[in-house]
């Protein structure tokens, strides 16, 4: 009878462990889970695609079982994969699949780049790209169509100087789009002609880029769907394990095919159009086709994007005074507020999370003055709408976000790469609202941080470095930081790119923070991000990308 009460104490305490013993184990780890109730821990236990349990090693230990994955992280940093509140992934894609002539120094380098390629693609396809100097390989000459023809033969070579405005093309390029000896020179441009025998060089100046440009296909389902997958390769290499994605409604396809070829190793929030609030049945039309394609956990709908103005660079963001470089103007608004206040109410009433873009302080406001109509109008609920970029914001505005619940779903990078002419565009004074984080978080209003993808490099260790230093990433400046009190600790950038970016897109139980019972999108990096001085920041690999419980991307480390 004993020997019985023993065997079944065994079996069961058998079958308890093996149900209780992880798949896969990250152990010998400084953990920052991101979450409150305990900040730090020295390993991760993983059962399915879920964190079974996190903490020290004598918890975690019992859990190993003989069929348990183990990885040692030697003592390195483990975090929540990260979340990219704001981009465009296919468009991030398509961007890496154009090639890249930046810094080319030899023709040498050039036929190699443009080579490689032509090996990726299929055959016959465009070869489109950007980024050569001829002051830096060809002693400032304008090169010519053979050295491209030496190259590629067989594909149009259409590739635009570093500074977007002169284009280069190949002779197979040319005849396609019919410029010839005999092609009349566009008003506002330029074909470069052999003085000898007429024929064009190659060389297209200002509008005569047209005259190909009109005749490069634009992407097919196939390049959208190669460019899904370069953009997935990337996102796994530097720990990007969620996204929240404006690349149009008819992308959700193309992620619920890369789902069912187990090729979707980001969790995808999609964007659909603002402006179909201008309808309430087409808006829910399209809800209702939109989530047929949508699975739990993997793909789903997010927020409705509009856009209230343009960007500072270019002057078109919407203020309330003049540039300061150029009184003339104010910036130019998409909406007049009554006809965006409708619209907000006609998404909110339905139950749509709005996100706007927002640059200037006035199309900030105005977004804000919507929001409240709407709570007005239909009380408070967990609405979580955002100011998509939130970027220059009066003082007296920004208590206004907490108020209404509005998120600022903010870029670092942007802040870094524009605080070279942001004080020229609108002066000092407005600049203390400009890419405030720290008063918006100190006003405890909630924040999202992503990159805005490809206007500015996908790996987060750019925005992260930008969100302490506040110092432009190529020249370090200024020392000691751009409006330096709005600087971020480590632990805070952390969290707004991890939960609060799963916040910001009603996702926070479930992800964003490694924490027993949430999905198990975790990374290992090469560095202690808390204890290396800020310019390792940048230098930060990540060694491992674990994504939905499985490792997806090991970094290869070649020892010397
Ligand atoms: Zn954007």
């Amino acid at each position: 009878m004993q020997k019985f009460v023993l065997l079944i104490i065994s079996i069961s305490g058998f079958l308890m462990s093996c149900q209780k013993s992880a798949d896969l184990a990250i152990i010998n780890a400084k953990v920052w889970t991101v979450d409150k109730l305990k900040p730090q821990a020295e390993a991760v236990a993983i059962k399915g695609n879920k964190i079974l349990a996190v903490g020290r090693k004598e918890k975690i230990d019992p859990l190993i079982g003989k069929n348990t994955e183990i990885i040692d992280a030697q003592g390195k940093l483990v975090l929540p994969g990260f979340n990219d509140a704001h981009l465009h992934f296919i468009g991030g894609g398509l961007a890496l699949m154009h090639v890249d002539l930046n810094g080319c120094k030899t023709s040498q380098e050039i036929q190699d780049r443009i080579a490689a390629r032509i090996k990726e693609l299929p055959n016959g396809s465009w070869v489109t790209g950007r980024g050569w100097d001829h002051t830096l390989f060809n002693n400032g000459k304008w090169p010519d169509k053979s050295l491209l023809d030496k190259v590629s033969p067989h594909n149009p070579v259409f590739v635009r100087r570093v500074d977007g405005h002169i284009g280069w093309a190949n002779s197979l390029a040319l005849k396609m789009a019919k410029i010839d000896a005999a092609t009349p020179i566009p008003d506002g441009g330029e074909i470069l002609k052999d003085p000898k025998t007429g024929e064009p060089t190659g060389i297209l100046k200002e509008s005569a880029m047209e005259l190909v440009n009109e005749i490069i296909p634009k992407e097919t389902d196939e390049h959208r769907f190669l460019a899904a997958e370069k953009a997935l390769e990337l996102a796994k290499r530097v720990g990007v394990t969620s996204v929240q994605d404006n690349s149009g409604v008819e992308t959700v396809r193309l992620y619920q095919r890369l789902l069912k070829e187990g090729k979707l190793t980001v969790r995808v929030s999609e964007w659909m159009d603002f402006n179909l609030a201008k309808n309430p049945e087409k808006l829910l039309e399209a809800k209702k086709e939109f989530e047929k394609f949508c699975t739990p956990g993997r793909i789903r709908l997010g927020l409705l994007k509009g856009f209230t103005d343009g960007t500072l660079g270019s002057r078109t963001a919407w203020f309330f005074k003049p540039y300061l470089d150029d009184p003339s103007t104010s910036g130019i608004p998409q909406y007049s507020q009554g006809e965006l206040t409708q619209m907000i109410c006609t998404a909110d009433s339905l139950g749509f999370q709005v996100g706007l873009h927002c640059i200037g302080a006035k199309a900030n406001w105005m977004a804000l003055n919507g929001f409240a109509e709407a709570r007005r109008r239909f009380g408070t609920r967990d609405s979580r709408h955002r100011l998509e970029h939130a970027q220059v914001l009066r003082l007296q505005d920004i208590p206004k976000l907490a108020e209404l619940g509005v998120i600022a779903s903010m870029q670092p990078t942007h802040c870094t790469s524009d605080l070279r002419w942001a004080e020229k565009r609108i002066g000092h004074k407005r600049c203390e609202g400009a890419y405030a984080w720290k008063r918006i978080l100190d006003s405890r209003a909630k924040i999202a941080f992503g990159t805005d993808w490809p206007v500015e490099p996908l790996n987060p260790m750019r925005g992260l470095y930008s969100a302490v230093t506040r110092q432009n990433i190529g020249s370090g400046e200024p020392t000691g930081g751009w409006f330096p009190d709005q600087k971020l600790t480590m632990a805070k950038a952390i969290r707004l790119y991890t939960l609060a970016s799963a916040y910001g897109e009603f996702q926070e139980t479930k992800k964003g923070s490694i924490s027993p019972g949430k999905l198990a999108d975790i990374i290992v990096l090469s560095k202690d991000l808390f204890s290396i001085p800020v310019e390792e920041i940048l230098k930060t690999k990540v060694d491992v990308t674990i994504f939905d419980g499985k490792v997806v991307y090991r970094r290869k480390v070649h020892k010397i």
